[in-house]
């Protein structure tokens, strides 16, 4: 499978600025353009310091989507433009960008915002799911992070909790153990995983866009939800029925797993604040993040051993592509662009260079990557960076681009052997 087709780009993360500066603007994201450059404009002039925001205050507002449907929301404002447009944020964790056109009424109630409950969460996405016409029953399991609303059973569901219980601890410890600072998720954190591709594919489409039902699953940025199925489920076999079962049947099939680790690295990494949702965090990062942890480690129930590992498959694929120099993208092309993560041709390049330079990085230059990512972290929300301006960031940390790039290649060439 082409790892273009891992995620849709447009709804893993909130590309808005990339897809302005790369000039490929979707349907979606145009409507939610104008409303972006709005609050770019003058969201400085509101929230000004992150380090003392003022206390959230729960808004009722009112709004036309940008499907024209009408909607309630219970929210907290992050941002706010002179001209009335607003990014809100739910208290399901969803993030909306509202146009001064499309607002219709703004209550403010006085009272503090909460995120939902986790049991309230769960309500809320076993309701989209039979929203979206999915007819098979909904069973909720929360674990201590995560709410996991499923139709492919109880014991799949909490096997899939078990799971991102276990990667949570793990993200966490790296990370403490790097000298990074990462704080808890303020929300639980919302999983759906559909019963088949069919069902997956049903709820992709409507949740977010049809091109996201060609994925074997994804991190939806502006809502927050990971979206997964049953990957236990093929057309001619029967479902897992025990947790024993599942795992013999994924680990006969360890992309799949690392999908779904994928996923939530990626849904973890933007609710701990490792990066923030919508602003300019680069491509290369976050998906090299994202396949840094992907590693599966099914052999342990408590711990998870394999972080930091060689990630065998993108390793293959970064060789293949340091033979083929026509496929190779430059260090600078990857650092100052995410185009390269949306062209079909350039995609398998762009992930395994990430992960090349992301693992190249954590392992022989970790304090100087713990300082990069603290620079990254302090990105306001809805404001791109020139392509100038992420090269200098890096540089600033890591030095001059032609030696890092020749270190690199050169590590790189004595991994996995
Ligand atoms: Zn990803």
């Amino acid at each position: 499978m082409q790892p273009v087709l891992r995620e849709s780009a447009a709804i893993n993360r909130g590309s808005i600025m990339s897809r302005y500066k790369s000039g490929a603007v979707g349907l979606r994201t145009s409507c939610l353009l104008v409303a972006v450059l709005t609050v770019m404009a003058t969201a400085t002039l509101v929230f000004s310091n992150d380090d003392d925001p003022p206390p959230p205050r729960l808004q009722r507002v009112t709004f036309n989507d940008s499907k024209s449907v009408t909607r309630t929301i219970e929210s907290r404002v992050l941002l706010e433009a002179q001209d009335g447009g607003l990014l809100l944020e739910g208290r399901d964790g969803r993030l909306w960008n509202v146009t001064p056109k499309q607002l219709q009424n703004r209550d403010e109630t006085g009272d503090s915002f909460q995120p939902l409950s986790a049991e309230q969460l769960g309500e809320q996405l076993s309701r989209e799911v039979a929203e979206f016409g999915i007819k098979t029953s909904t069973q909720v399991v929360v674990t201590k992070h995560f709410v996991v609303c499923s139709t492919a059973g109880r014991v799949y569901a909490e096997w899939c909790g078990s799971l991102f219980e276990r990667l949570h601890d793990a993200f966490h410890a790296y990370w403490t153990e790097a000298g990074l600072e990462l704080r808890e998720s303020e929300f639980p954190l919302p999983a759906v995983v559909l019963k088949d591709r069919t069902e997956f594919a049903e709820f992709a489409t409507k949740h977010d866009r049809p091109d996201a039902a060609q994925a074997p699953g994804y991190f939806s940025e502006p809502t927050n939800r990971i979206i997964l199925f049953d990957l236990t489920a093929g057309p001619n076999s029967t479902p897992a029925k025990t947790a024993g079962d599942i795992r013999r049947k994924l680990e006969a099939s360890s992309f799949n797993v690392a999908t779904m680790v994928h996923e939530v690295t990626h849904q973890l990494a933007f609710n701990s604040g490792l990066h923030t949702r919508y602003a300019d965090n680069p491509r290369w990062l976050t998906e090299g993040m994202a396949m840094f942890f992907e590693v599966p480690d099914l052999d342990s129930r408590t711990g998870w051993k394999t972080i930091g590992r060689v990630n065998a498959p993108r390793l293959k694929d970064f060789r293949e592509t340091l033979r083929t120099p026509r496929e190779m993208l430059p260090l600078a092309d990857l650092i100052q662009s995410d185009a390269s993560f949306l062209k079909a041709e350039q995609a398998r390049a762009a992930y395994s260079e990430s992960w090349a330079l992301t693992f190249f990085l954590l392992k022989t230059r970790r304090d100087d990557a713990v300082t990069y990512l603290k620079s990254v972290q302090r990105k306001p929300r809805l404001i791109a960076d020139s392509p100038d301006d992420r090269l200098r960031e890096f540089q600033s940390t890591f030095g001059e681009l032609d030696t890092l790039e020749r270190d690199w290649k050169k590590w790189m060439t004595r991994q996995g052997k």
